[in-house]
């Protein structure tokens, strides 16, 4: 299998044109219309199962990629955005679909691979009807996909996908705000680099960067205070930013200033590709880890970290805690047990930093290993019919 890949969202407006029929251009073969190779696409993405719905009363046009269900039902956020072609939208639910897997895979959930796009207007107010299309769509597959809030959708339009299908999580009034657990979970994934690099993992006296002090950022910056770590903070939000200082004793640096802080931890919970070859060169840490998703700009950037000795933990293994959170609303487990899940990225992540020396490979392809081989396994055990 290949390494997960990014998120490919576009900002530009769509006008989604679907392709040319084969019937309305005989001399070319299906599957060859525009370059829109249609199973070409699922065999690189390696998928399972692609499932295209149109509705023309609501305009409603939607895909769900299957990626992999060996571990489970596949599980995966509705993304709703103005893709600039059906191509782009196909493209960005393969890749985001496949990035689930290996997230659920390598925190040791019972879930597989999915991900839903809408095309259009996020914009739009006229919700009710479009989402509860996109409900009859998710349920018309029985239950092998489950979909979640992702861009440009909200619990609200959650609320009109359950009027239609079960297979929904992320509920007005359940799970809520993951972001203390998915702090929680970096907050241990830093322990479990800290203690590889050194030995012991206590993170007082330690120096971290922070960049983002958003939900899972202020969240993270309270559990490092409280445990003695001194807090260099950024964010483009100075009302953000305050709050952190203030509450965390913290000091305030401005956005781009945040990559020449020398401290022991980078700690990325903004956007992503922030490490890339502009910063790449200027970070002067030990350890990368961060809740940021798609933090390395391109693969090689996670070569270029390992180079300079800085230990990176993977985004997706150390950000897990978000989907614990909605798997605890499916499975109906208490917050302590999916707090205390999330602690288990610590264990992990130091199960990642031993592939990676046992196997010569930088960090991130370590962590792909370890889903792979996880699915892999079971995969075997359920190969007979029971
Ligand atoms: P958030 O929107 O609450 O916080 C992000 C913060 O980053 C905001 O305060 C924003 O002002 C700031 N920011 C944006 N651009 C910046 C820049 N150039 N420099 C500095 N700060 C900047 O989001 P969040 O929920 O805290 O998530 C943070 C990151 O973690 C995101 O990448 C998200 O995808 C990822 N993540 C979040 C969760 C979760 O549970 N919330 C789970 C997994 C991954």
């Amino acid at each position: 299998m290949k390494a997960p890949a990014k998120s490919s969202g576009s900002s530009s407006p769509a006008v989604s044109t679907p392709a040319p029929s084969a019937a309305s251009d005989p001399g070319r073969k299906s599957g060859e219309r525009e370059g829109f190779d249609l199973f070409s696409l699922l065999a690189e993405h390696e998928h399972e199962q692609v499932s295209v719905y149109y509705d023309p009363s609501t305009g409603y046009r939607g895909i769900i990629a299957i990626h992999s269900t060996v571990l489970g039902p596949a599980l995966g956020g509705t993304r709703f955005w103005n893709y600039q072609s059906d191509r782009d939208a196909l493209i960005d639910a393969l890749r985001l679909a496949r990035g689930m897997t290996y997230k659920a895979a390598v925190a040791g959930l019972n879930l597989g691979g999915g991900k839903g796009v809408i095309i259009g207007d996020n914009r739009t107010t006229r919700r009710e009807a479009l989402f509860r299309a996109h409900g009859r769509h998710v349920e018309s597959l029985k239950g092998r996909y489950i979909t979640a809030e992702d861009v440009g959708t909200s619990t609200a339009d959650m609320e009109y996908i359950k009027a239609e299908t079960n297979h929904v999580t992320g509920l007005i009034g359940r799970s809520g705000d993951p972001s203390p657990v998915t702090a929680y979970g970096v907050y241990r994934g830093i322990k479990a680099c800290v203690h590889y690099r050194s030995g012991s993992d206590g993170l007082s006296g330690k120096a971290v960067a922070l960049q983002g002090c958003g939900s899972v950022g202020y969240h993270l910056a309270k559990l490092l205070h409280a445990e003695g770590a001194s807090i260099t903070c950024t964010d483009i939000d100075p009302q953000r930013v305050k709050r952190v200082v203030e509450d965390c004793a913290a000091k305030a640096v401005a956005p781009d200033a945040i990559y020449d802080v020398p401290a022991s931890i980078f700690a990325p919970c903004a956007l992503g590709a922030v490490i890339n070859d502009d910063t790449v060169q200027r970070l002067q840490v030990e350890i990368v880890a961060g809740a940021a998703n798609n933090q390395l700009a391109e693969d090689r950037h996670g070569d270029l970290l390992e180079r300079r000795g800085i230990t990176y933990a993977p985004d997706y293994v150390i950000n897990g805690g978000g989907l614990i959170n909605v798997n605890a609303e499916l499975h109906g487990w208490a917050p302590e047990r999916a707090r205390s899940k999330a602690g288990e990225i610590y264990d992990t992540l130091l199960r990642v930093f031993e592939i990676a020396r046992e196997e010569g490979c930088p960090s991130y392809r370590a962590a792909d290993r370890l889903a792979e081989q996880r699915i892999a396994a079971i995969a075997k055990v359920r190969r007979n019919f029971v």
